[in-house]
């Protein structure tokens, strides 16, 4: 795991499974914790890691429904975990998979004696909407994270834009480390990806920093660079499908399993 201030109210942790990426925002004296690590002792480190920094952790968020996102209750249980209305609709309308999903993981890799994921209660957040932090306003006199709808991973998913930090963190799209993932079986589309990837522009354009799902933290040059990537990507998948070029740097045997899952989709 590693963890990394981008500014002064942001700090970003990067799982060593996938490089999923935690980011905790604060504000005065609030803070958000969006998204989690995966691994137990990644978990197990967040209280500590966030008290030492001074990171007050009023709440947990989350940028989608899908289960290696979900696991900050695992470190926070008495905190309440906000969602997009639409990862609420879908987190209720299959309760147990995210549990399930972590339990397969955890056979898979050895892993023992994790507590359960408690999931029953989660707030769903109107999108796009605005979430109030602090009373005393950020270092730059933040106070409010704006929420943005970025659906086409899944059917679900939020941005969220801390305005006073100018850091976007956009749940599992613009990843340095993966491609753009359509996950058909979740009600993802490569049109709705496309069209959350154009949406983004602007609030890249004004970013000093871009958090992805997977990855980590990149400037705003680097995201600009990946969202050009990423829609010539996508141009590519729906106009020749297997023959449609991976972007250079993500061309590993995993990111070749993911574009042919990819083009398996286009048929669904
Ligand atoms: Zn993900």
């Amino acid at each position: 795991m590693r963890a990394l201030a981008v500014h002064p109210d942001v700090i970003v942790v990067v799982s060593g499974v996938w490089q999923t990426s935690c980011t905790a925002v604060r504000s005065g004296d609030e803070g958000f914790v969006i998204d989690s690590p995966v691994l137990p002792d990644e978990l197990d480190a967040l209280p500590t890691l966030f008290e030492q920094a001074q990171f007050p952790v009023s709440g947990l968020l989350a940028t989608h429904g899908d289960w290696d996102h979900l696991l900050g209750k695992l470190a926070f249980p008495d905190r309440s975990l906000g969602v997009g209305a639409a990862t609420a609709e879908r987190l209720q309308a299959s309760m147990g998979e995210p549990q399930r999903r972590l339990r397969e993981f955890d056979a898979e890799w050895y892993i023992d004696g994790r507590r359960p994921l408690g999931l029953a209660d989660f707030q769903a957040l109107p999108v796009p909407g605005r979430l109030s932090i602090g009373s005393e306003g950020g270092s730059r006199g933040g106070g409010e994270i704006e929420v943005f709808p970025a659906d086409g991973h899944t059917v679900d998913g939020v941005a969220y834009w801390a305005p006073w930090a100018e850091v976007l963190i956009c749940g599992d799209y613009l990843s340095p480390v993966e491609i753009p993932m359509i996950s058909v079986e979740s009600g993802g589309s490569l049109a709705a990806y496309r069209e959350t990837l154009m949406r983004f522009a602007p609030l890249v354009e004004r970013a000093a920093t871009v958090v992805a799902g997977h990855g980590g933290p990149v400037t705003r040059d680097r995201a600009l660079a990946i969202l050009a990537e990423d829609v010539a990507y996508l141009d590519a998948l729906a106009a020749v499908g297997a023959e449609a070029a991976l972007p250079e740097g993500r061309r590993s045997g995993a990111q070749k399993k993911v574009h042919a899952a990819n083009v398996a989709g286009l048929d669904a």
